[in-house]
């Protein structure tokens, strides 16, 4: 309820900031995150002119000690109006060990507390379907696909196969992918199935040297489809949970071949998704969808009634400044 009002207070963009706590053991006096209040958070930026500060201002900021339950929960109004037939992004951003995989998907050893978002939004959707279950009926399918060089592959083959997907708004269906598989589910031990299978997908691109889910971008769509039992009307919303490739530029200097054209993919697609929701936000009339793959994917999405919620991830490391203040920059762009 309160959500809603500031949603039409504010317009339905909301960025919040998570900084990953120092790894394994490491002391945290060095931390270039000198303050966090609210929704503004300090950078404190050496120089050779001595100590400066920037700071900046987002709709909530979440500290390294945040749980992934506190994370969530202010993420939970969104579930809801998936239910009611809004569609939803939610994407994380950041450079690569900031923590996106951490927010959406948990660590590499999963309990019931580590979970991430993605785990959280569909136990709260199923959860709050069975509580609307006497005055509508949903039906909840998922795909999960994976952007890499511009090309769109999906997740959920058990076959291995590794066929380019196109994207073609279907908007009968609602599907923006409709040739990716579509697979019906009803709980959450269905969807932790789907979600490994997903990984393991993702994982077959990868070798040890070359960490490609670093490079591309994966997306889970949740696609509920509700129909309310006393008018018989149907409705659909759908739910992204994006985690996007690492924001970190790449010397041009320094790499060249196939890890020259993956960094321009990326740089492309990361500043296309700025560039569209920083006009959204702005209310600019023209939003330039066309420019990335990702943009295409999420359109319908985007915008409009679409609700967004960007998590932008910083590493609290000093040798990770240049690449903070660029992502806070970008944030702050959007936000
Ligand atoms: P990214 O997906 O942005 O590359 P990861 O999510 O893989 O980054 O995080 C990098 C490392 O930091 C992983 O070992 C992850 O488990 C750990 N990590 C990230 N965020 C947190 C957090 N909030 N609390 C504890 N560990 C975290
Ligand atoms: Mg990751």
């Amino acid at each position: 309820k309160l959500y809603n009002q500031v949603q039409d207070l504010k317009g339905s963009i909301r960025v919040y900031c998570r900084v990953r706590p120092f790894l394994h053991g490491q002391s945290s006096y060095m931390s270039t995150v000198e303050n966090i209040e609210e929704g503004t958070i300090s950078i404190s930026t050496p120089s050779k002119y001595g100590k400066g500060h920037r700071s900046f201002n987002f709709n909530k900021v979440f500290g390294p000690s945040a749980t992934q339950a506190e994370v969530f929960s202010d993420t939970q109004p969104l579930i809801r109006s998936v239910l009611d037939g809004y569609n939803v992004c939610i994407f994380a951003y950041g450079q690569t060990g900031s923590g996106k995989t951490y927010t959406m998907t948990g660590p590499r050893q999963l309990n019931e507390q580590s979970q991430g978002v993605n785990y959280r939004a569909l136990s709260d959707l199923f959860y709050l379907a069975e509580q609307r279950k006497d005055t509508f009926r949903y039906d909840v399918a998922v795909q999960m696909i994976e952007i890499y060089n511009e090309q769109v592959r999906d997740l959920l083959v058990s076959d291995g196969t590794n066929k380019r997907l196109e994207i073609r708004n279907s908007s009968q269906k609602g599907l923006s992918v409709p040739d990716a598989s579509l697979v019906p589910v009803a709980s959450t031990s269905d969807v932790l199935d789907l979600m490994n299978l997903g990984q393991r997908n993702r994982a077959v691109g990868a070798t040890a040297l070359n960490d490609r889910s670093s490079r591309s971008h994966s997306c889970l769509t949740v696609h509920v489809q509700g129909r309310d039992l006393t008018s018989g009307t149907i409705f659909r919303g759908c739910m992204h949970l994006v985690d996007l490739a690492g924001s970190e530029r790449v010397d041009k200097s320094e790499v060249t071949g196939d890890r020259l054209k993956e960094a321009q993919h990326i740089n492309k697609s990361l500043s296309a998704l700025g560039d569209v929701i920083a006009s959204l936000a702005q209310k600019n009339p023209h939003v330039p969808y066309r420019n990335s793959k990702l943009t295409q994917l999420l359109q319908d999405s985007l915008g409009g009634q679409a609700k967004t919620l960007m998590f932008v991830h910083i590493s609290p490391e000093p040798n990770a400044l240049g690449e903070t203040i660029s992502t806070l920059k970008f944030a702050e762009r959007v936000a």
